[in-house]
């Protein structure tokens, strides 16, 4: 609204929401930035934002304020799951079924579903890295959880992904048919910048590419993939995203897909199972994001006597000596689970275990499920942290989770943009 004062038009400005006060008293807290961790504090939060955090007394309590009592728990920011598919879900049929099957507006009510289990897991932000065929659902279903109409994690969404012409699932039908595939497919730099203005006209946050696709174990045992848009086709959906202020995920394994990844500058790397010498050198250099995905590696192998079954066991086997050369190099990790790709009834907080087996702290792990993805998100300081001024998504465990990482599979509080969603029984 317009209004003039002394002659000049100023914006009147909304009324702001709600200023209702909840404290938390907390035991513990991991900030999600500091390594310390501080006992006993008092986390304000007035409306949907923190306003400070301090030590509890029962004075710090402003008066009206509802207390919650997490003093026997431990305190984070919300998390931020990097890598999902929430309108795939395996319980439900497998890649083809549900592609030639199941109509979009099947997948995305299901989401809805998935979405409510993610924030009640205490994932308070997703980045959700393709659709599978489901089109824009991504789309509606974040404007849906921003309406208040769907209860779920603030999204990042990437519609439709981008590989190319025998790039992409579903793989193996007759050339007769017009099978749709699961990522829009292009080939040349022309098309590849087409898609991606197309995606990102229509709402994508992130751009997703797939560098490779087929991968199998070589007569000398080594895992080889399939590489799938050339150097010149991601220069332009590079190019195009980062013109928009957006970034690029880029699903890569290793190999010559990887190389492009990297030269072409991709933002993150997905997976990153057989990072080279090479690889983790320049990731650390051009400050590129790892997100490497265990869970889905550890899910439902094919026999142990059959290609499919080596190339499952290979993978798992280079994957934990790439995430140490990785750590070793600096390059920044973030947590993502891959959870579509494997059923939703597994507790995504298992990532974090197999993080910590593959040598990363547990505080490190908690960290790059907060303060490292909100950077790369581009939300520091809003995102993934606990602090005056930061958006309130809090979640608490009970116990302490440096001591037994898997703590984190026993969420008793969440909290997002200050509502609370989810809280200790007997309140
Ligand atoms: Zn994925």
């Amino acid at each position: 609204m317009l209004l003039e004062l002394f002659g000049v038009a100023v914006l009147a400005l909304p009324i702001p929401p709600s200023s209702s006060v909840v404290v938390i008293h907390a035991g513990a807290v991991i900030d999600g930035t500091s390594a310390a961790v501080r006992r006993d504090q008092a986390i304000v939060v007035r409306g949907n934002r923190i306003e400070s955090i301090g030590p509890w007394t029962p004075s710090a309590v402003p008066s009206g304020a509802r207390v919650v009592d997490l003093s026997s728990a431990t305190v984070t920011p919300g998390w931020i799951d990097a890598h999902t598919h929430l309108m795939l879900d395996p319980a439900g049929g497998d890649y083809d079924t549900q592609l030639l099957k199941q109509t979009n507006e099947f997948r995305a009510a299901r989401a809805t579903a998935l979405a409510r289990r993610m924030l009640d897991q205490g994932f308070t932000t997703v980045r959700d890295v393709e659709t599978e065929g489901a089109g824009y659902a991504d789309v509606g279903l974040k404007q849906a959880v921003e309406a208040g109409y769907v209860v779920g994690p603030r999204m990042y969404v990437s519609t439709r992904a981008i590989s190319s012409t025998g790039g992409y699932e579903p793989n193996g039908y007759s050339p007769e048919r017009d099978i749709p595939a699961g990522a829009q497919l292009v080939d040349g730099p022309v098309e590849a910048r087409k898609a991606a203005r197309e995606q990102l006209a229509y709402g994508a946050d992130w751009i997703k590419v797939y560098m490779n696709h087929r991968s199998w174990v070589d007569a000398k045992g080594r895992l080889v993939s399939q590489p799938t848009l050339t150097l010149d086709e991601l220069k332009a959906v590079v190019d195009e995203a980062h013109g928009w202020g957006r970034k690029v995920a880029c699903h890569a394994y290793n190999g010559i897909g990887m190389r492009r990844a990297l030269d072409g500058g991709c933002d993150s790397i997905e997976h990153g199972l057989d990072l080279s010498d090479e690889d983790v050198a320049q990731m650390a250099k051009q400050g590129t994001w790892l997100c490497p995905t265990m869970m889905p590696y550890y899910y439902e192998w094919a026999p142990e006597n059959t290609p499919a079954g080596a190339k499952d066991r290979k993978r798992m086997e280079v994957h934990m000596p790439s995430m140490r050369k990785a750590l070793k190099a600096g390059v920044k990790i973030v947590f993502g689970t891959d959870a579509g790709s494997f059923s939703w009834d597994e507790p995504l907080a298992k990532e974090f275990a197999y993080m910590v087996e593959f040598g990363m702290t547990p505080m490190a792990v908690i960290q790059s499920a907060t303060s490292r993805s909100a950077e790369m998100l581009g939300a520091a300081g809003e995102l993934g942290v606990l602090a005056p001024g930061a958006y309130a998504d809090v979640v608490a465990v009970a116990g302490d989770p440096l001591a037994d990482v898997k703590v984190l599979e026993k969420v008793v509080f969440v909290m997002k943009d200050g509502k609370i969603y989810k809280e200790p029984a007997g309140r």
